[in-house]
């Protein structure tokens, strides 16, 4: 039997409706099976670990990235794939980071969250769970189909660094405009093996930021005045 680890940080996707008054409360992760009954229908062994105060995305900083980072670090061994559960506002931001901290992974991370709260009627939280865990446990004669970072979204998964939030509305909200899809899922799950990463060395963890790095974007018409003062900004 497989083995997941799954990693909630907040976001909408962490929220119910409270039966009687309708209104949304956190979602409890640990009782998950009895929430997702679905989930005891996968062959697979589900731990759940959550952030002790769980995030609204948009307050993400450096140090929630060295908690994941040390989430999966810790349990790399013990789990066959990991599921982080993220607000959807910076999911591609941390996707990112986490990508360029765990360097050569052999086992997936799977990003993702929803539009609407898992306990909500329409949700979208379900689908995209359940197909994350799906990917994160499918393996064939080589290992895991998929050993890299991505972000799992209204059937298609993407390279974690390669993705951004174009869509605040749709439940289709993610997009990686310069890179195809790793995959798409339909009635079955088509992998672009093609595309999918590799290792090419031992599994490292880099857990440091230089903040003095930022990045000026260029444009027609840009002045030398813009770009000094963009430089030399005193703090
Ligand atoms: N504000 C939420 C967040 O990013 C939105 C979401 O989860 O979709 O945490």
């Amino acid at each position: 039997m497989s083995s997941l680890l799954l990693i909630y940080t907040g976001g909408t996707i962490g929220m119910m409706e409270e039966p009687t008054t309708g209104s949304l409360i956190p979602f409890d992760f640990k009782q998950l099976q009895d929430n997702v009954p679905e989930l005891k229908r996968f062959n697979c062994h589900i731990d759940v670990v959550s952030f002790d105060e769980p995030i609204d995305s948009s307050d993400v900083n450096l140090m929630h990235w060295q908690k994941i980072a040390d989430m999966i670090t810790v349990n790399y061994d013990h789990y066959d794939g990991f599921v982080v559960l993220h607000g959807t506002d910076t999911m591609a931001y941390s996707a990112s980071a986490i990508s360029f901290m765990l360097e050569n992974l052999s086992k997936p991370v799977i990003f993702t969250g929803s539009q609407l709260p898992i306990g909500k009627l329409r949700t979208d939280g379900k689908e995209n769970l359940i197909t994350s865990i799906e990917i994160a446990v499918a393996s064939d004669d080589n290992g895991p189909i998929v050993q890299e970072v991505c972000i799992y979204f209204e059937s298609q998964l993407f390279r974690g660094n390669r993705t951004h939030k174009y869509n605040t509305e749709n439940f289709d909200a993610f997009e990686s405009a310069n890179f195809p899809a790793l995959a798409e899922v339909g009635i079955h799950i088509f992998y672009n093996h093609d595309q999918l990463l590799r290792p090419n060395g031992p599994f490292t963890i880099r857990k440091n930021f230089d903040t003095n790095v930022t990045y000026l974007k260029m444009f027609p018409g840009i002045t030398l005045q813009w770009s000094m003062a963009f430089c030399r900004y005193p703090v």
